[in-house]
């Protein structure tokens, strides 16, 4: 369910979550903030955003992306914690993203089946079926 963002809707995001308290930094050594961005809540393993906002150049189309990943703490993968994509609202809301860190990545399901794969990410049953490595 990834779609692309426009650089209003990226910038407009930003500026909410440094709002509500969220700390921004610099994703690249040598690249203005402003075009990619990261953003966190709770420290290092808390809430992260990564954040691109490349106007278009030379009749390019503006690069965009938005992806938010939950706070460090998912179940437990070969002895490892890990930290999960989750759907992203747009616009900015805290409580849909704690929502979403219970649905499907995919689809957005929020139901029992909804787990961790090494694979798939944070997908429901069927989603996770897709990869014939992890049916689990
Ligand atoms: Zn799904």
């Amino acid at each position: 369910m990834q779609r692309r963002y426009t650089l209003q809707e990226v910038q407009d995001w930003r500026q909410a979550a440094i709002d509500a308290g969220w700390a921004k930094s610099p994703i690249y050594d040598g690249e203005d903030i402003e075009r990619a961005m990261y953003l966190r809540k709770g420290g290092e393993d808390g809430w992260l955003a990564h954040t691109i906002a490349r106007p278009g150049e030379d009749g390019l189309p503006d690069m965009t992306s938005l992806a938010v990943y939950a706070p460090l703490g998912e179940p437990m993968a070969r002895g490892m914690l890990v930290k999960l994509g989750v759907l992203v609202p747009v616009p900015f809301c805290e409580a849909k993203l704690e929502e979403n860190t219970k649905r499907c990545q995919q689809c957005g399901v929020a139901d029992e089946t909804v787990g961790y794969s090494p694979y798939a990410g944070r997908t429901c049953r069927q989603h996770r079926s897709a990869w014939p490595l992890d049916n689990s």
